[in-house]
């Protein structure tokens, strides 16, 4: 019987490749950070993970980790209804909910999780899930979980969201789902109009912050404290796996109503295994960090826009960012991917976009800044950007 099947699959993976679609993984042997190593020996800088305030190796996180499991083993064999709720747990739970100014948390192995599971637990057939078109996949597949009635407006369009408000009028509850930062172009949901909007048809927001929390918002409390919105919104959801910390973990937080519905009923939550206690006690130690100083805030906000300048300044197109994603502007999909080879012999680690990924003739390099990253490596960056920029005859 395998025969067919594998006959088929290797004729479509053969077509991936064909396509120029494959994607690589390139091995890592040193942890996560602004140096990194990988396996080929060669020692590069990383401007391409999620690691925003570079606390994926960060010493007191990796403390509090350990001290976790010595203290409270290493897993939890259980889900968080029958035996896997340790008071680490609710800690978390609780202290996320303070840092982003909302009634309660519950917490999910992923944000893939947290927002898959949030949607058919809520909503039914005389609803409206009203989606911007570049939200997240994990957004996308959760509101094909429910049945509610779908209703998508073009990225931070408030125009056709307005549009799709009144088309969805008679629907029962509505509610308009963004995320707070869109990861290809790194601009930000225009938060303060969608709220008008949702206030002016009566529907509630959801926003993803994974992308936002810990970067966007003078102390990082994404995009609802950037447009003064804190506690405002109904529902967010959000990762440990970008930002905070790097590890894994996904969080909704939001009316405590709805919270205490999705204990009862999001499906993810049901079935699925306790993230464990020592990821849980790095979180707790990760909001403790966060509420005393901004200091890594501050250092990222300050890269970013130095990185930004200077790239401009060099002659690159840039997109306006309001986030630690930079998209460096090529338009074509075979020089993203040359540029990126051409960076990696450079040291620079970074990837190329394009089509299917970001639309058409829109290829770029997205460049991601961390406060972990010193004035030197920004500086070397920009280097080996406009050295590979000329070369390429991207800049003159
Ligand atoms: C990364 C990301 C997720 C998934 O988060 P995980 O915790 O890695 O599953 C969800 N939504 C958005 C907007 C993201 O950027």
């Amino acid at each position: 019987m395998y025969d067919k099947v594998k006959e088929h699959l290797v004729k479509e993976i053969s077509e991936i490749r064909n396509a120029g679609l494959y994607k690589n993984e390139r091995v890592i042997v040193s942890p996560q950070g602004a140096n990194i190593k990988v396996n080929t020996g060669q020692e590069v800088l990383n401007f391409c993970a999620n690691n925003y305030l570079g606390l994926s190796n960060n010493p007191e996180l990796i403390q509090a980790a350990k001290d976790a499991l010595d203290s409270r083993g290493y897993g939890m064999s259980s889900v968080r209804f029958i035996c896997g709720t340790q008071d680490l747990h609710k800690e978390l739970e609780q202290k996320i909910a303070e840092f982003f100014g909302m009634e309660d948390t519950i917490l999910y192995a992923a944000c893939f999780d947290a927002n898959g599971g949030v949607f058919e637990p809520l909503l039914g057939e005389e609803d409206a899930i009203i989606s911007d078109a570049l939200n997240h996949a994990s957004i996308i597949d959760g509101v094909r979980l429910c049945k509610a009635q779908r209703f998508r407006y073009n990225n931070a369009d408030m125009a056709d969201l307005e549009a799709q408000l009144i088309a969805a009028a008679n629907c029962r509850f509505k509610l308009i789902v963004t995320d707070g930062v869109f990861s290809m172009d790194g601009n930000v949901a225009p938060l303060d109009k969608i709220y008008e909007l949702a206030n002016k048809y009566n529907a509630m927001i959801m926003v993803d912050e994974s992308h936002s929390a810990g970067v966007v918002g003078r102390t990082g409390r994404g995009v609802t404290e950037l447009y003064n919105l804190k506690g405002k919104c109904e529902i967010i959801t959000g990762t440990l796996g970008k930002a905070f910390g790097g590890a894994i973990g996904g969080f909704t937080t939001g009316k405590k109503e709805i919270i205490e519905m999705l204990r009862q009923r999001s499906r993810p939550y049901l079935f699925s295994n306790s993230i464990p206690p020592m990821v849980a006690a790095a979180g707790i130690k990760m909001v403790e960090m966060m509420s005393k100083t901004n200091e890594l805030q501050d250092k990222l906000h300050e890269n970013t826009a130095y990185y930004s300048n200077k790239m401009i300044e060099a002659g690159f197109d840039i997109k306006p960012t309001q986030s630690a994603i930079v998209a460096v502007m090529l338009y074509d999909a075979k020089l993203s991917q040359e540029m990126a080879a051409k960076l990696l012999n450079e040291g620079i680690y970074v990837i190329g976009f394009y089509f299917p990924v970001v639309p058409k003739d829109k290829a770029r390099i997205r460049v991601q800044i961390s406060a972990a990253h010193e004035r030197q490596h920004l500086d070397k960056c920009i280097a080996a950007f406009t050295k590979v920029g000329k070369e390429l005859g991207v800049i003159k």
